[in-house]
């Protein structure tokens, strides 16, 4: 098998390869790096533990339809375990008997963990958020500040994590206002004694913002370079930081615009990293060499 190939339902329904294998389903899923990263982290655990010699990680093709069938596959096959991505997060969530308490109110999964009866799903995306702001800027979420951008899939995974830890409070800002209410809505019976507020990003000034905060964007503006900036960083009193989870283009327009205001900033390559690394640690039931994954994923970029 060639950990660089995409592979197919069909190359899963006939697959036999013996050993321990794991896998990332996504559509599309050539660019993962997810392979890279993990390949490399199994290949230097090997080294120290004979038995990891024989695991190895693959990416899958699946459109949404054919999830059912893959998953059903995949456990059939006995794979360890499953990362998923886009846009399989949310929908994976109806088809496996078991959820982790405490990605429940995320509503999504991103690891599978085979069991003899079913999968057990997990999110180590917020894992990752958290462990990446602590790592490129020094930021602890309990007791923090966060002006929180966006109320898709990532946004409420940050902001369920960001509650989750203890924020003093968290501020959210989208585009479009009903989908920011809605997700204040959802969040609300998990805010605790958490500030909890929305703002719409036109009116940062007049938001009542606290000085000192973190400032993290979840928007896909930033992906392609005619994008608009989702939050002008000028209008906000003295933020802290700016964490982007965009890592492809590595600065984004965001980024360049807490750079020039001297602002610490980070993208999302370390989340990438963590969550990959929490998602391993469950397969394997021990510790994973994250600098080797970290490498990997900088490499894989060309960075
Ligand atoms: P969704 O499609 O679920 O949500 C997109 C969000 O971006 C919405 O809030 C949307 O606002 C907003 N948005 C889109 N275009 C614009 C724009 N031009 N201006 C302002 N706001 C905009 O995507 P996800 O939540 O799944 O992903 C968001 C980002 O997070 C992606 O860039 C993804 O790559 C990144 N990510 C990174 C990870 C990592 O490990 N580093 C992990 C997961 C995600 P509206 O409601 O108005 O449409």
């Amino acid at each position: 098998m060639d950990t660089a190939a995409t592979y197919s339902l069909a190359d899963l329904a006939a697959w036999s390869r013996p050993g321990v294998s794991l896998a990332v389903l996504g559509f599309p899923i050539k660019h993962s790096i997810s392979p890279a990263m993990h390949n490399a982290a199994l290949a230097e655990m090997s080294a120290q533990a004979p038995a990891f010699a024989d695991w190895c990680y693959f990416r899958f093709e699946v459109p949404p339809e054919e999830l059912p069938r893959a998953l059903a596959l995949l456990h059939e096959k006995n794979f360890r375990g499953v990362n998923l991505t886009l846009p399989h997060k949310i929908l994976a969530v109806a088809q496996i008997a078991a959820i982790d308490p405490a990605a429940r109110p995320v509503g999504a999964v991103n690891t599978l963990h085979w069991r003899a009866d079913s999968w057990e799903g997990f999110n180590t995306d917020g894992y990752g958020l958290a462990s990446g702001l602590r790592e490129d800027l020094g930021v602890e979420l309990a007791g923090a500040d966060v002006i929180l951008l966006g109320a898709g899939g990532a946004a409420r995974g940050a902001a369920v994590e960001c509650l989750q830890r203890g924020v003093r409070s968290l501020w959210l800002a989208n585009r479009t206002r009903a989908n920011l209410d809605a997700l204040l809505a959802q969040l609300a019976p998990l805010a605790g004694a958490a500030t909890l507020r929305g703002f719409s990003p036109a009116e940062a000034a007049a938001a009542g913002l606290p000085a000192g905060a973190v400032v993290v964007n979840a928007t896909s503006a930033g992906l392609k370079a005619a994008d608009p900036l989702p939050l002008d960083l000028a209008a906000l009193p003295s933020p802290r930081a700016v964490y982007d989870m965009i890592y492809n283009p590595a600065e984004t327009a965001l980024l360049a615009a807490a750079r020039a205001l001297r602002l610490p900033a980070a993208n999302g390559l370390s989340m990438l990293v963590h969550q990959g690394a929490r998602a391993l640690e469950i397969w394997t039931g021990g510790p994973v060499p994250v600098p080797a994954m970290a490498a990997a994923a900088r490499a894989a970029m060309g960075r």
